[in-house]
């Protein structure tokens, strides 16, 4: 849409607030409001103004930006992201804004936004190809919105406070039948499937944002995980569409006094919630990633972008799975990947290729690890990175593993790497392998140390620091 469109639809349409979001640093949209009547006027919509002049605010208090003394940022809304919103009961267009430096009008470095702008500027640049497409499958848990009582949740489920789909031979109180069963398949219909409407309201409401979704369902952990599957889309474009599935999801479910949420791992001895990554490269409408003749179908171009992931898989973690929760997910037994290899066959692997059909034009690559806690803008350019990388310095993935991994013997098992064991061993990885990111100026050197230091500051020593619930049943008595 253009400036000019949207002031139009604000008159015909009666719309009486907008809504403008952008990110701060690890994620989280952040949005205020304005009277539609402060656009409309002649400085404004009407000539473009908003679209030019931008908006106003303070950086100082956003996570991960502005000291206090050069706290002044501009927001400068994207005319293409307008739709209705969706959550707000008065009549409001939302609109996705990049954000500008006051002084030199320059888009602000530590706007995850332009990093991803850049990453597809920086695909282009490199001509070997023009697009690239992204699938994200999203899983987030759903429960009852009672919090969880820290007092008393020792790392086991605190059954009382969630949804009631348990058999897991703990307690059950109070006990609500057709519960799903523990590790015996997670794909029963309603009643067992007691989400099934609830999923389909944020699936509607996700379609009429003009959001495709291909798929919805319930996920493998018995505490009602879900999954919502989006139908591939460019990397801004799939970013951005990260961050409204997160809104319409939440807040459908609030209407429901649900709670979502899309912590990697919130119940011990359940599986997580991971965020596998489909991606492809394409020229001119060609699928660079397929050829008939290769490995589960991929081109050598597909597997030198493999290589380039597994090679900066360490470092990229500080990104795609980047909470030190991340890591009690990134554990052998519950289908999220460990070990750095790639396979047609294998869910321990951190690559999948997927080949359930031969169709050139759904030839791709899933990277397993990442997770729905990271921000989407920065993980996407990371992934992106690291792919060309491997295809610039044709980075040989070495040979598949389709054999059992936990069969295989000690010095075959001793030969593979594997993801991280924690937010700080990742952070450590970034810190020594950087290169990658820092090409065509995607990555700054400014955003990869704010990066680091808010992590390792706000959350690897804050936990450190604090004696853990399960600590006291190991520790008080001895
Ligand atoms: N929940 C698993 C993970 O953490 C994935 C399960 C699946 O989609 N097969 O990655
Ligand atoms: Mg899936
Ligand atoms: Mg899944
Ligand atoms: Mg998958």
């Amino acid at each position: 849409m253009t400036p000019e469109e949207i002031s139009a639809l604000i008159k015909d349409k009666g719309i009486t607030f907008i809504d403008l979001k952008f990110n701060d640093l690890p994620g989280l949209w952040q949005h205020f409001s304005m009277p539609s009547s402060e656009l409309t006027g002649v400085d404004n919509v009407a000539e473009g103004g908003l679209f030019r002049e931008g908006v106003g605010f303070d950086g100082s208090s956003i996570r991960g930006f502005q000291q206090i003394q050069e706290s002044d940022m501009i927001l400068i809304p994207d005319p293409d992201t307008a739709v209705i919103d969706p959550v707000c009961k008065a009549f409001t267009l939302s609109m996705i804004c990049d954000i500008y430096d006051p002084i030199t009008r320059q888009p602000y470095s530590r706007d995850p936004r332009y990093v991803a702008k850049k990453a597809e500027a920086y695909l282009k640049s490199t001509g070997i190809a023009d697009t690239s497409y992204w699938g994200p499958e999203m899983e987030f848990f759903i429960f009852d919105d009672v919090r969880f009582d820290q007092s008393v949740n020792f790392g086991y489920y605190y059954l009382d406070s969630i949804e009631g789909e348990w058999n897991t031979g703990r307690q059950e109180n109070p006990n609500l039948g057709y519960k799903a069963r523990y590790k015996e398949g997670y794909f029963p219909v309603p009643p067992h499937d007691s989400h099934q409407d609830l999923r389909s309201e944020m699936v509607k409401v996700l379609m009429g944002v003009g959001i495709g979704v291909e798929v919805h369902h319930h996920e493998v952990a018995s505490g009602g995980q879900a999954e919502i599957d989006m139908r591939f889309d460019s990397l801004v474009r799939m970013a951005d569409k990260c961050m409204m599935y997160k809104y319409v999801v939440k807040n459908v479910a609030r209407r429901h006094n649900k709670v979502v949420t899309f912590m990697p791992k919130p119940l011990f001895q359940d599986n997580g919630s991971g965020m596998h990554t489909h991606q492809s490269l394409w020229k001119d409408g060609v699928n660079l990633f397929y050829d008939p003749k290769g490995y589960g179908l991929l081109s050598q171009l597909a597997k030198y972008y493999i290589g380039g992931l597994l090679k900066h898989a360490p470092a990229l973690m500080a990104f795609c799975a980047p909470t030190t929760n991340s890591y009690k997910r990134l554990v052998p037994g519950f289908e999220a990947p460990v070990n750095l290899v790639y396979s047609m066959r294998n869910r321990s692997a951190a690559i999948r290729i997927p080949v359930y059909t031969d169709n050139p034009k759904s030839k791709r690559i899933e990277f397993r690890p990442p997770d729905p806690s990271c921000n989407p803008y920065l993980a996407f350019a990371a992934m992106l990175m690291a792919g060309l990388d491997g295809i610039e310095n044709e980075i040989d993935p070495g040979d598949p593993v389709d054999k059992n991994i936990y069969e295989l013997d000690e010095q075959e098992a001793a030969k593979i790497r594997t993801v991280p064991g924690s937010l700080e061993e990742a952070l450590n990885a970034l810190e020594e392998d950087h290169d990658f990111l820092l090409k065509g100026n995607v990555f700054t050197t400014d955003l990869l140390e704010v990066w680091i230091k808010y992590k390792r500051e706000k959350e690897v020593e804050p936990i450190k620091l604090r004696p853990h619930p399960y600590e006291f049943q190991l520790y008080f008595d001895l």
